[in-house]
C-alpha cells in the first residue's frame, strides 16, 4: 500500500481534466462544504454559481478550499486540494473573463448550467441570480494512493 505526494505539475494535470469538486468555505468558525463544478485555467478555478449562502460567506471570508478526486477503485485513487482566494467577476470590467469562464465551463458542466436555468425559470426566484467567480490558487497538494496487493486481487 503506497500513498505518494504528487508534484505540482501532476496536480495541475488533474485539475485540467477534473470538473467536479467540493468547495469549502467558513464563516464565524462554521465550515460549509458544497459540491461545485469548476474549470481550471491559468492559476484559477472558475465557477458558475447561484448566489446563496456560499457566496455570502465567501464575500465575508474569501479564504476557500477546493478538493477533487478520481478513484479508479478502492485500491487506486488520486486527490488534489487547492487553497485560494475567492474573487467575484462582476460588471463590465470582467466581461471578457466571464466569457472565458463560460466557454471553459460549458465544455465540462453543461448539465449544471441547464439545471440552474431550469431552477430559475421554475422558481422564478429573483434571489437566485447566477454569477461567476474564480478562485485564485495560492497553494495545492495532491496524494496518489495505490494498493498493489488489492489491484492484483
Ligand atoms: C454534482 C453537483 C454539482 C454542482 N455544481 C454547482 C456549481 O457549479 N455551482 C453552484 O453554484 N452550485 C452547484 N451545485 C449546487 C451546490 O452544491 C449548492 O447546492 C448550491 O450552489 C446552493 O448553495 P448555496 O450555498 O447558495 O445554498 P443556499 O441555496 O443558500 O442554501 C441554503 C441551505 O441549503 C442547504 N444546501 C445548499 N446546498 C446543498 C447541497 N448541495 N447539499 C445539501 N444541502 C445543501 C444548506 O444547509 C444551506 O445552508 C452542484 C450540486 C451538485 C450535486
Amino acid at each position: 500500500m503506497e500513498v505518494n505526494e504528487m508534484a505540482a505539475e501532476e496536480c495541475k494535470a488533474v485539475l485540467e481534466h477534473a470538473s467536479l469538486g467540493r468547495l469549502g468555505c467558513s464563516y464565524e468558525n462554521q465550515p460549509y462544504v458544497v459540491p461545485i463544478h469548476f474549470a481550471y485555467d491559468g492559476g484559477y478555478l472558475y465557477v458558475f454559481s447561484t448566489s446563496g449562502q456560499k457566496v455570502k460567506w465567501m464575500r465575508a471570508n474569501p479564504k476557500v478550499c477546493v478538493q477533487t478526486d478520481e478513484a479508479q477503485n478502492q485500491s487506486e485513487w488520486i486527490s488534489v486540494i487547492v487553497n485560494g482566494q475567492y474573487e467575484e467577476l462582476p460588471g463590465p470590467q470582467y466581461t471578457a473573463e466571464r466569457k472565458h469562464a463560460s466557454s471553459l465551463l460549458a465544455k465540462r458542466s453543461h448539465w449544471w448550467l441547464s439545471a440552474l436555468g431550469e431552477r430559475q425559470m421554475r422558481v422564478g426566484d429573483k434571489l437566485i441570480e447566477p454569477l461567476f467567480f474564480r478562485i485564485r490558487i495560492h497553494s495545492m497538494s495532491g496524494l496518489r494512493f495505490t494498493d498493489e496487493k488489492e489491484r492484483r486481487g
